[in-house]
């Protein structure tokens, strides 16, 4: 759902909808279905999502809120990564326990580490934020910035 500060938002298919169409309960699909629906007619869809993950940059999945661009949040998360260039985490069976190897971490590319100390150099990014916004662990970032061996 958009906001009457987005400039395009006169085109918007959800424009004058009411907002808790796009922050249903539940995650399930069925519960989604119609605000989906909504933005696959949508003739700003491309353009909703972009700023919608331009918005959410960095930002983990409990800062991410309702059905955006087409996408439910979870979707979002995916896509950003995606763009990124980054392979997400694999989901884990318990949310409290660490993977046992990080053979399934993302790894990060030449370009990525050097975005990324050029960021905690230039722009004061802390470890923290680097960590979600390259989607990699925290034990990660510290190597590529050299403070870990
Ligand atoms: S894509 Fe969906 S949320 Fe975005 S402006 Fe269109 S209808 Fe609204």
């Amino acid at each position: 759902m958009v906001t009457d500060l987005n400039p395009w938002y006169r085109a918007a298919a959800c424009s004058g909808t009411d907002p808790e169409l796009f922050h249903p309960d539940s995650e399930s699909p069925a519960a989604q279905q119609d605000a989906k629906e909504l933005c696959a007619a949508c003739p700003v869809r491309e353009t909703c999502l972009d700023e919608a993950l331009a918005e959410e940059a960095g930002l983990g999945l409990t800062s991410r809120f309702g059905i955006r661009g087409g996408m439910s949040r979870r979707q979002r998360v995916r896509e950003d990564a995606r763009r990124r260039g980054v392979t997400p985490a694999p989901k884990r069976r318990h949310a409290s326990t660490k993977p046992k190897c990080t053979k399934f971490m993302p790894k990060l590319t030449p370009e990525q580490r050097e975005e990324m100390r050029r960021l905690w150099t230039d722009e004061g990014f802390t470890q923290i934020a680097l960590s979600r916004r390259f989607g990699v662990a925290p034990k990660t970032v510290r190597r590529t910035l050299g403070l870990e061996p």
